[in-house]
């Protein structure tokens, strides 16, 4: 039996007319093609200096929300951290002491709350875990930055400004 390895299959190279030799007409085409487009609306656009409008199902940016009252509507109940799949939450939980009722809504507060966000996948569950609506993903792109250290939001990056700002 003829083994596979020795079948050669030869592909004859179809001979050119005159016109293809002398290549005048795939010029004219080409050039034709470039040319259509300069009148076309571009598809791009010049990023950064213009930006798209995100589309309302867009999630960007965690923020974590004050009630009315603006105090802090995160309870520290840890149900984002336990649900999000990337592990990219950590917090650290705090008492409510004597005097403070008026920055955090319960007992309980985020001391600390971090989100790393080189782990982030921007998947939502986190929000749609939340019993308190404390957490959306409602703000802009992360920034580009330099250092992994820069991608840890605390606090002081997720918390929405105090009313009175
Ligand atoms: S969006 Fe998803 S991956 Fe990012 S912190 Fe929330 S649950 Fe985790
Ligand atoms: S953001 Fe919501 S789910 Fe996460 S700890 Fe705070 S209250 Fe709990």
């Amino acid at each position: 039996m003829e083994s596979l390895t020795n079948k050669k299959k030869v592909l004859e190279a179809k001979p050119l007319n005159f016109w293809e030799r002398a290549y005048l007409p795939a010029i004219a085409q080409g050039l034709s093609i470039t040319i259509k487009h300069f009148f076309k609306k571009p598809v791009t656009i010049r990023y950064p200096e213009e930006k798209r409008e995100f589309s309302e199902n867009y999630r960007g940016l965690h923020s974590l929300k004050r009630d009315e009252e603006g105090r802090e509507r995160c309870t520290a109940c840890g149900l984002c951290a336990l649900s999000c799949p990337a592990e990219a939450i950590t917090m650290i939980a705090g008492e409510r002491q004597p005097g403070e009722e008026k920055l955090y809504r319960e007992e309980k507060y985020a001391a600390v709350y971090e989100i790393n966000m080189l782990r982030c996948i921007f998947c939502g569950l986190c929000e749609e875990a939340c019993p308190k609506e404390a957490i959306y993903l409602d703000g802009d792109i992360v920034p580009s930055d330099f250092l992994r250290k820069d991608f840890i939001y605390g606090k002081d990056k997720l918390v929405e400004a105090p009313l009175n700002q």
